[in-house]
């Protein structure tokens, strides 16, 4: 059976206002989705409740969740406290996370806390640099194995990994990264949780990209880099554009 493909949305602490999230939320849902993809949106915690009002169709994730499932710790949302609100999915691992001192050590907690929740984990992995000796295959295999480190078997495949390579993210990026760069890197993905979970286990598990995905590249990330999907940034905050985004993956499917 062939994978359905997915694609997320992450408003990151954007727009401004519940009523700002409320109107690109209902403009992000006037399109038609059509069962063959998965969309998934990630707005602020705030603006869960809000949103899943409006429309229960569309499943919504979060940006983080806390590495304990409750307790005392101040300012911290739980796993489970979101799932109740209605997010199916979590972004774990991002670099932007990672770049506020997150370690492996921690979002592997938080995928195990997301699992046992009912959320679907999704990883993002990726180097902030590219370098001529290929260091970057180990920079992804260390997060993957670590931030993987004894999750469970039959769990794994509710999990979704995206590749996001630093240098390709946001404003500041370098440059955009090529089909190509992504569909070699989704194979070595691909051969790690092979070789850590059993190649029938990881076979349904979504590979997709993620940095500067746009209505102009995204048809070339899915035919030539045959990625599973987006994690979509900044287009993700135009709904006419991450309308296109999900249509053009649609016809390629
Ligand atoms: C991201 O930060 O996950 C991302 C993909 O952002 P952008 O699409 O804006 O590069």
């Amino acid at each position: 059976m062939q994978k359905k493909k997915i694609i997320i949305g992450n408003w990151k602490m954007n727009p401004e206002s519940g009523k700002l999230a409320e109107t690109l939320y209902k403009n992000i849902i006037k399109s038609k989705f059509s069962s063959k993809l998965d969309v998934v949106i990630c707005p602020p915690f705030v603006y869960l409740e809000k949103l899943k009002k409006i429309l229960k169709k569309i499943p919504l994730g979060v940006q983080n969740i806390s590495h304990k499932d409750k307790g005392a710790f101040t300012g911290e949302v739980s796993g489970n406290m979101v799932y109740d609100l209605g997010a199916r999915y979590v972004i774990l691992g991002h670099s932007e996370r990672r770049a506020m001192g997150e370690e492996d050590e921690v979002i592997n907690q938080k995928i195990k806390i997301a699992l046992a929740s009912g959320l679907n984990p999704i990883l993002c992995v990726g180097e902030k640099n590219r370098d001529d000796n290929h260091d970057y295959f180990n920079v992804i295999k260390n997060q993957i194995e670590k931030d993987f480190n004894g999750v469970n078997k039959n769990s794994i495949s509710n999990a979704i990994v995206a590749y996001e390579p630093v240098w390709a993210i946001g404003k500041d990026a370098v440059r955009e990264a090529t089909p190509e760069e992504f569909r070699e890197v989704a194979v070595f993905i691909k051969k790690i949780l092979s070789d850590k979970f059993g190649a029938n286990t990881v076979k349904n598990i979504r590979i997709i990209y993620g940095g500067s995905v746009n209505t102009k590249n995204a048809q070339d990330f899915v035919v030539a880099g045959e990625a599973d999907g987006f994690l979509v940034g900044r287009d993700s905050l135009d709904a006419k554009k991450f309308i296109k985004i999900i249509e053009i993956t649609e016809k390629v499917n």
